[in-house]
């Protein structure tokens, strides 16, 4: 039995300190909205809390600053994080209003070794590995995204 909405802000906060301990000029605003009434679940506990930290360490990347490209860097950098109940379903969403994804590379971001990122700085299997993750527990893992505006990934898991 797993508290979702625990592992969620645990991860969340450590990811966002781990970063700020690097860059300490990093500041971003952490919104939860969490909802109680899910209470504990039957999945794999530390295989979700992987989903959730590569889901929220993806979005920390969006809104970090761009040395590279000074321009591109994000205004408010907010990252959301909600829990939700709907009939049998848990929906957990994870937010961000940075870079957003392309929409020609959309379609690619769940393929293993798939990555934007500069070499050695991302492996281009989070996503891919969550999304096998979530269909393995029954659930599925959608992205919506607007480049220059955000993205969101919505998890759905059978309670
Ligand atoms: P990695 O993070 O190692 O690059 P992932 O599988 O986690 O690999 O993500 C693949 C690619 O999807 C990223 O390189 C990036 O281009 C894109 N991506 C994933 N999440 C986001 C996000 N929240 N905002 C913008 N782009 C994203
Ligand atoms: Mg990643």
């Amino acid at each position: 039995p797993t508290n979702i909405n625990a592992i969620a802000d645990e991860y969340l906060r450590l990811a966002y300190h781990g970063l700020r301990a690097k860059d300490k000029s990093f500041n971003a605003t952490l919104n939860t909205d969490f909802d109680e009434s899910i209470g504990l679940i039957n999945v794999a506990g530390q295989d979700m809390g992987r989903v959730i930290l590569n889901l929220i360490t993806n979005a920390l990347h969006a809104i970090s600053p761009n040395s590279k490209m000074p321009e591109k860097t994000v205004k408010d950098p907010t990252i959301w994080i909600s829990t939700k109940k709907v009939g049998d379903q848990v929906i957990i969403k994870i937010k961000d209003n940075g870079s957003g994804i392309p929409k020609e590379i959309v379609d690619k971001i769940f393929q293993p070794f798939f990555t934007t990122k500069p070499s050695g700085q991302g492996t281009g299997l989070g996503l891919s590995m969550s999304y096998d993750i979530v269909r393995s527990h029954g659930g599925d893992l959608k992205v919506e995204s607007q480049e220059g505006e955000g993205t969101t990934f919505t998890i759905s898991i059978p309670k």
